[in-house]
């Protein structure tokens, strides 16, 4: 596809759209106007992924109650094609394939002017805050897209997003010829263990209670897997680093109990970046198991724009990732519902959504 014709003034679609105030999505026929904004892109969509963020909205929890204002088309990652720009787009054309950082920040708040955009005070969601991808077609604002090589196989496009998580977790501290412990292995913490490998640590540790997602992990080929309920995590740790803990640890579940850990099996002046949300309190030993041992903490959010879609291009394009082995499911987009039933079980990777041109009556 090369364009729209400038007579096509809508364009009907299916979408997966959260319009009841309860588990799961509506399918739903809907039209979508041509008009765009001044730097606005119009994308035809060519696949997808379902986040853990989608999980929430499709549980429908507390977050979401709060957050969402329905009826919303969710979805934030994908990978698509320009078919249509605004008046003053500058940076991208139509024909150009691309995937989208999905934080639309304001340009002008205080972190946005320093280049810290990934906390800009104005930040909305892609998906969340504004009509998202789990349709034919999404609109975006032109400094999201990011133009990707044509010659990757869209699959593997499509997570480049969450991909971004884990890269902006596991290279925020140096992470070449460390020992670097990967806390929770879903999707994201699957894909952080996989560029610590991709970026030269010495040893990957991976931490995690599920054992689909320990066979997940084990099989891209970490070192060592440990499974927190049947093993003591602090004692294997310290074997598998010489007794002096690990360099980097990188929290990807959330869990108090496994945070509370950590802080025991970081090495002295060690590393730990944190993007798990953790739903409790955590308890620690600030004096004892932080100030006195000299660690740092890194509170991640989102990803830094544009220098992590830098590394994820490159990462991506090398073909040192195992992308293959962590999306471990590729539905149509109309069985959304399945992944979302699919993702609240924790047995899967990444689920890969494939919108197609079909209009249910
Ligand atoms: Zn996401
Ligand atoms: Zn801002």
């Amino acid at each position: 596809m090369t364009g729209l014709s400038d007579d096509t003034k809508t364009l009907t679609m299916m979408a997966a759209v959260k319009d009841q105030p309860q588990k799961g999505f509506s399918w739903v026929k809907k039209t979508i106007s041509t008009d765009l904004a001044d730097h606005e892109v119009l994308i035809k969509v060519i696949t997808a992924s379902f986040c853990g963020t989608d999980t929430h909205i499709y549980d429908y929890n507390p977050w979401a109650q709060k957050r969402l204002r329905l009826p919303l088309t969710v979805g934030h990652e994908f990978a698509g094609e320009i078919i249509k720009v605004g008046k003053k787009v500058s940076m991208v054309h139509v024909g150009d394939h691309i995937s989208a950082e999905s934080h639309i920040i304001c340009g002008e708040c205080e972190f946005c002017k320093r280049g810290e955009g990934h906390v800009c005070e104005n930040t909305k969601i892609i998906g969340v805050d504004t009509d998202g991808c789990f349709a034919r077609y999404l609109k975006i604002p032109e400094q999201n897209c990011f133009i990707n090589s044509t010659k990757v196989d869209p699959l593997f496009l499509s997570v480049q997003e969450p991909l971004g998580n884990a890269v902006h977790t596991v290279t925020h501290f140096p992470v070449k010829d460390k020992t670097v412990v990967i806390v929770g292995c879903g999707p994201i913490g699957i894909m952080g263990a996989d560029v610590a490998k991709a970026l030269g640590a010495k040893k990957v540790i991976a931490i995690e209670l599920n054992e689909y997602r320990r066979n997940l992990v084990a099989k891209i080929g970490v070192d060592v897997v440990i499974n927190p309920l049947t093993e003591d995590v602090v004692k294997r740790v310290l074997e598998e680093t010489g007794g002096k803990g690990a360099d980097v640890v990188c929290e990807f579940s959330g869990s108090k109990t496994a945070i509370e850990t950590l802080f025991h099996y970081v090495k002295l002046g060690g590393c730990v970046a944190m993007l798990g949300l953790p739903s409790k309190n955590i308890e620690l030993d600030f004096s004892n198991d932080i100030i006195f041992r000299g660690i740092s903490i890194y509170g991640v959010v989102g990803r830094r724009f544009p220098e992590n879609w830098y590394t994820i291009k490159e990462l991506v394009e090398s073909g040192k990732l195992h992308l293959k082995d962590i999306i471990t499911h590729v539905l149509p987009l109309k069985d959304i519902n399945r992944a979302g039933e699919i993702m609240s079980s924790g047995n899967s990777g990444k689920i890969v959504l494939i919108p197609g041109d079909e209009i249910d009556e």
